[in-house]
């Protein structure tokens, strides 16, 4: 058996180079096609394998798993199954995809039964999401937000580096990738009015984040330490917590983010396992000063995921306005996840919890329009010609991200979504 991240594993099924699912990847999402119910799935190059199937025909049958987590149309049964059983399935899926693996490969009844073409079916909202919670772990970030809306000298607030800043979501409008929505409307103040006007918001913005989406539930009252917190996180996504600046200004003293940040938030539908990631730990910021003793940490926590975000004007092609890098975040998931649970505060399967904007040190890198544009005072060139200050009118925007070592490419697809108008 050789382990599932082995950088010399290939399949039998061919992956190109450029593909972001090769064998040593393996996602898991839930797709449908016009003939099947939702269901449990794992990609593999441009296809997609059927698990519910793949247990019905007796391959998985040394797991035990019962086949009512795979026929679902989230994955949360699954991940309550327990890490372990994550582990032997992905090593299981690894074996049987393994180029000299004769079992799968060598049954074409079978594997016409058990793949499908990813283009051929519909990816739907991967888990059931209780809880979201956005943090603002990006010192860059915040630094830029602090430097354009306060004083470029205190930028960052009192209690930035001290813990990891967040606020409560609403998961109720987090929406699979490809999904469209229509420009929120909401209350503003135009700068030189004394009195606040309704009508769609003017500034949308983009905001490029990473999720990372709770695999193991906590009991009310107790705690999660940054030591601990692997084991309570599935996987990860990317995330584009779609925001409205001139609602936002307005309304986010005292509470903080209200109807600027609800109104959607786009997820990619393939959850890349933490244990897929692992090869990818990288250092991250020197954390200075010294956090307290409940949010310290050893070892690499920082993880090289490369970023990048398009914007695809209505029938034109895309432009890249964005590359950044996961492993910009000051504060790591271990211990935004242990902030989160240091009061006693629960945790359930499937809760998201997002990274916040993750900018970089440079221009180019920045991971939202109002820092790409500087808030308005430096528009970007399409390549149609255009320029954007902000998102317009149907206007795609499209997150990408992957890492790559050893020539293995670990992809997370995209989370792609389509400004409409206001309605
Ligand atoms: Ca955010």
């Amino acid at each position: 058996m050789i382990k599932a991240n082995d950088p010399q594993l290939k399949s039998w099924i061919e992956v190109d180079k450029n593909s972001d699912f090769p064998i040593q990847n393996l996602p898991f999402g839930i797709f449908k096609t016009q003939s099947s119910s939702p269901r449990v799935g794992i990609a593999i190059g441009d296809h997609v394998l059927d698990l519910a199937v793949l247990n019905k025909l007796g391959f998985l049958k040394n797991l035990n798993i019962d086949n009512s987590v795979f026929t679902n149309q989230y994955l949360n049964d699954f991940i309550a199954l327990g890490k372990p059983t994550w582990r032997a399935l992905r090593q299981r899926i690894s074996d049987l995809l393994n180029a000299d693996n004769a079992e799968l490969r060598d049954n074409k009844e079978a594997r016409d039964k058990v793949l499908q073409y990813i283009s051929n079916v519909q990816m739907l909202m991967p888990v059931r999401v209780g809880d979201y919670t956005d943090f603002y772990s990006s010192i860059d970030h915040a630094t830029n937000v602090g430097t354009m809306f306060r004083d470029p000298a205190n930028a960052l607030l009192p209690n930035w580096k001290h813990l990891p800043v967040g606020y409560h979501g609403r998961a109720s409008s987090i929406i699979i990738s490809g999904t469209n929505f229509h420009r929120p409307k909401g209350q503003t103040k135009p700068a030189d009015s004394d009195q606040p006007v309704f009508g769609p918001t003017k500034l949308l913005d983009f905001e490029l984040e990473v999720a990372f989406i709770i695999g193991k539930p906590t009991e009310l009252g107790n705690s999660v330490s940054t030591a601990q917190a692997d084991d309570y996180i599935f996987g990860l996504t990317l995330f584009n917590d779609w925001s409205a600046r001139d609602i936002q200004t307005w309304e986010y003293v005292p509470l903080g983010p209200f109807l600027a940040k609800n109104f959607a938030s786009t997820v990619s539908p393939w959850i890349v396992t933490l244990d897929a990631l692992e090869p990818f730990r990288t250092e991250g910021y020197k954390q200075e000063p010294k956090v307290l003793a409940y949010l310290e940490y050893t070892g690499e926590r920082n993880l090289d995921i490369q970023l990048e975000v398009s914007i695809q004007p209505e029938n034109n092609g895309e432009t890249i306005v964005c590359h950044s890098n996961y492993k910009y975040m000051y504060w790591t998931m271990e211990q935004q996840l242990a902030h989160h649970t240091v009061n006693g505060c629960n945790i359930n399967i499937g809760d998201i919890m997002a990274s916040g904007t993750i900018s970089g040190p440079t221009p180019n890198s920045f991971g939202s329009m109002l820092e790409l544009s500087w808030r308005g005072t430096k528009p970007l060139k399409m390549n149609d010609g255009t320029e954007r200050k902000f998102i317009n009118d149907n206007d795609t925007v499209i997150i990408r991200g992957y890492c790559e070592k050893n020539s293995v490419r670990i992809g997370f697809g995209e989370a792609r979504g389509k400004v409409l108008p206001a309605n």
